[in-house]
């Protein structure tokens, strides 16, 4: 077949997705060369097919219709894994190995030193899996720790809670406290609120100032804590500015995008929100397994992989309580001192499977939720009218009960006033098309997905 030349489309193509997602972002996921071209098909290369699968999930309709806006005709993108490329002079180690944690040579820890307390020592890299769900962050963090000040600062990771936020940040601190000489602290927002209180109540404000506007990197957990805490929030605002412009690294975590904090004054929030803003995603199956697998491999037992299977099949709410079910397994076959089986798993996660959190999420509850979101009752969701104002929300039900219940279309069309389950189909592939060509939709969803959870949790 002819070859064509489209390799300034292509260019274009990645101005245009610089454009929309700034330098930052695109930096961190958009490692990716022109290779060659025939007329309606162009061969790109990508260090890993994690990428590769992210980037499709996100952006592939957005680089097709830009292309084909460009060119007038219809080019579709096709990826050729290639490590190699990723190699020298890139700002970003981007050749991390799929579903795999950071390899000890990469980031490695060597010089050991006295233990800092404020760590643990075990959120390490090498024990962070890296999926889909979060890459960018995890090359975020990456880049932090081989350049604090310089990569992204400050940085903010954000995401609901037991998805890795905490053992992310931490990485950062155990590997710059292993092989640097920065001054390192880790606090949760909490216990810096504690902290600042008490030295007001002690007159003890200068050695307080000192200590967190002399540090050189400055890595506070749980920034949702500071909502309503307002002498806090004006203490840590002039932290941050000191840290910052001496081209110190701070890094914050929030178990919710910055622009949903409530009482937070408004020169916080915009530091917050500066530099770089990171997700993290619930894993998908395939990275609960390699998560389990990776967390049996560190407590050097065996376990069947069918048990893997079972596990990260029903236990899909967050990290933290994937690992709450396998360290349930485990302390019951010490205490009977028996192997674990699928049937003993079945037998001992009964309730942990059958919990709220994991169980079937009500379509009532996710109507209820989406409908004060958008402003609208239950019943316009229901119903018939077909403005633009309901048809969106209405087709985002269908495509999160599609995503989170386990409820089949037919099911779904019939709780979401009597539709037909080709109606739910399709609502779900017009949602997909929105999170391809748009890149906020995702994480709009997976916000709303929180929520839903959050909510259903409590009920
Ligand atoms: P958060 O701070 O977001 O609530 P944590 O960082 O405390 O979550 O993570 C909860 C648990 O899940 C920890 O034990 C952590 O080691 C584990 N974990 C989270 N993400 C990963 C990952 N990608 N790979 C391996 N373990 C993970
Ligand atoms: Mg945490």
């Amino acid at each position: 077949m002819a070859e064509w030349d489209y390799e300034l489309f292509w260019k274009k193509t990645m101005d245009h997705i610089r454009g929309e997602l700034g330098e930052q972002e695109f930096s961190l996921g958009f490692n990716m060369k022109y290779i060659r071209a025939t007329e309606h098909e162009i061969v790109i290369s990508i260090p890993t097919s994690l990428q590769r699968d992210m980037i499709k999930k996100r952006y592939l309709n957005n680089m097709e219709n830009t292309l084909k806006s460009l060119s007038n005709k219809n080019i579709s993108i096709v990826f050729e894994i290639n490590s190699d490329h990723a190699g020298k002079g890139d700002p970003v180690p981007q050749a991390v190995p799929e579903n795999k944690a950071i390899p000890r040579e990469s980031l490695r820890s060597e010089k050991k030193k006295e233990t800092n307390f404020q760590l643990r020592e075990d959120y390490t890299f090498d024990k962070y899996v890296i999926g889909e769900n979060n890459i960018f962050a995890v090359n975020a963090a990456v880049a932090i720790s081989r350049n604090p000040g310089n990569a992204y600062n400050p940085c903010l990771i954000y995401g609901g809670v037991g998805l890795g936020k905490t053992h992310l940040m931490q990485a950062i601190g155990n590997y710059l406290f292993n092989n640097s000489d920065n001054k390192i602290i880790y606090i949760t927002a909490e216990s810096f609120t504690n902290e600042f209180i008490q030295s007001i109540q002690e007159n003890k404000m200068q050695p307080f100032k000192n200590k967190y506007r002399y540090t050189d990197v400055l890595l506070i957990d749980d920034i949702h804590f500071l909502q309503n805490k307002a002498g806090t929030q004006e203490e840590l605002f002039y932290t941050f500015d000191a840290l910052y412009n001496a081209k110190k690294q701070i890094v914050f975590t929030c178990d919710r995008p910055v622009s949903e904090l409530k009482n937070l004054t408004d020169r916080l929030k915009s530091r917050f929100e500066m530099g770089l803003n990171v997700d993290l995603q619930p894993p998908n199956y395939e990275t609960r397994c390699a998560i389990l697998k990776k967390k049996i491999e560190i407590k050097n037992i065996s376990i069947p992989d069918e048990v893997i299977a079972l596990v990260s099949k029903n236990v899909s709410s967050n990290i933290r309580d994937l690992e709450a079910a396998l360290i349930k397994l485990i302390a019951y076959s010490e205490l009977v001192g028996k192997s674990i089986t699928l049937e003993t798993a079945r037998q001992q996660l009964k309730d942990v499977f059958a919990s709220p959190r994991q169980s079937n999420m009500s379509i009532e509850i996710i109507l209820r939720v989406i409908s004060e979101n958008y402003s609208l009752t239950i019943n316009d969701l229901k119903g018939r009218k077909k403005t633009q104002n309901i048809v969106f929300p209405r087709q985002l039900s269908m495509y999160i009960a599609r995503q989170i219940t386990e409820y089949s279309t037919t099911e779904i069309g019939q709780a979401i006033g009597g539709r037909d389950h080709t109606t739910v189909m399709h609502s779900c592939n017009i949602i997909e098309e929105r999170i391809r060509s748009d890149p906020k939709m995702e994480s709009i969803i997976q916000n709303l997905i929180r929520i839903i959870k959050e909510y259903s949790a409590k009920s």
